[in-house]
């Protein structure tokens, strides 16, 4: 080859080495206002979702965050997120209830309370993370607990848990913008009046009544009402069928009843049983004694003559359509009004 044509050969790979690296800085280029939009797209529509959820001041919007009992499934445990009127509230964090929360892209810095049912691990586990995460995130004050006798043990110890965490960040961001100061909880523990109910929440046009409900040997445990504008929310709590959530849930327009297929669960005993799974096989036997079947919850929300019955806390979950199919199966005659089975991050709209 000569000088010349080899002149040309090495011109021809320094343009194809520039042609490739302003390929790649225009492609990497493109990526990153992708990727700038995408967010910017994703910020813009989650804002405006979270405004409209708290603008709302006619409807109470419930979603079913978390909806499996704690047997092993992908579900999130009991969390249900309830907006009205401005004011956004949780009812049970237990575990996977957070994540499931941001999944929602629900606004955790805006929370205006939670309330706990009972302090079963599947209720309440989550809730040092819900704490954290708030602040986090911006909540700027105190966060406001009420539950059953028992609550301010487990929030004192919440509040010990996070304190080290609480201080790393307040270190690294300032205290400005991670004021340590606000960072905790203010809980109050609900106690009953003779007729086995307490208002804990009355404000803004939202009154929240606690209940007792069935679910020896744990007690105290609640059930809790949602009133506002003649609309009202139920949620049973965990509980076997109970003439105080039929009371509490007269003509609601939403009851969310724990439901759950006690003869699978034996099923599931008798197997585990067979295997020599005897730890396995009693637990699964006892936990039938304080639950609601679906059939149950059906007749619950027939004689409290609610609209809409929403099945949830499902034990076992129903990941299969056989299973799903069984929940249902047969409600429609005992109870005639409109029937859900909750999935994690179901939207209901009371209007
Ligand atoms: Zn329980
Ligand atoms: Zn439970």
């Amino acid at each position: 080859m000569n000088r010349k044509w080899v002149r040309i050969l090495v011109a021809v790979i320094f343009l194809f080495v520039l042609l490739g690296i302003g390929l790649m800085v225009y492609s990497s280029k493109n990526s990153a206002d992708l990727f700038s939009q995408t967010i910017k797209n994703q910020l813009n529509s989650n804002r405006e979702a979270n405004e409209e959820l708290l603008s709302n001041t006619e409807d109470i919007v419930v979603f079913t965050v978390g909806t499996a009992a704690p047997l092993p499934s992908s579900r999130s445990q009991s969390c249900t997120a309830v907006f009205v009127n401005g004011k956004f509230f949780i009812f049970d964090v237990g575990d996977g209830a957070v994540a499931q929360l941001e999944n929602l892209n629900l606004p955790l810095q805006d929370i205006s309370a939670v309330f706990l049912t009972h302090l079963h691990s599947d209720h309440y586990i989550d809730l040092p993370y819900l704490v954290n995460r708030s602040w986090q995130l911006g909540r700027a004050k105190a966060l406001p607990i009420y539950g059953p006798k028992g609550t301010q043990e487990i929030m004192t110890a919440t509040d010990a848990l996070l304190r080290i965490e609480h201080q790393y960040r307040e270190d690294h961001h300032g205290s400005a913008i991670m004021n340590m100061d606000v960072a905790g909880t203010q809980s109050t523990e609900v106690t009953m009046a003779k007729d086995g109910s307490s208002i804990v929440y009355n404000e803004a046009g939202i009154v929240i009544t606690a209940f007792d409900v069935g679910h020896e040997p744990v007690s105290p445990d609640f059930g809790y009402a949602i009133s506002y504008k003649g609309k009202k929310v139920v949620l049973s709590g965990d509980t076997n069928k109970n003439q105080n959530v039929i009371k509490h849930a007269a003509n609601a327009d939403l009851l969310i009843h724990e439901a759950m297929l006690i003869e699978l669960v034996i099923q599931l005993s008798d197997i585990t049983q067979e295997m020599g799974m005897d730890r396995n096989a009693k637990i699964l036997s006892d936990i039938t004694d304080y639950h609601s079947s679906n059939i149950e919850a059906a007749e619950v929300a027939a004689e409290a003559n609610v609209k809409h019955l929403v099945l949830n806390h499902l034990a076992p979950v129903p990941d299969r359509k056989v299973i799903s199919r069984m929940y249902t199966q047969g409600l429609s005659k005992i109870f005639k009004g409109e029937i859900s089975l909750a999935n994690d991050g179901n939207k209901f709209i009371v209007n």
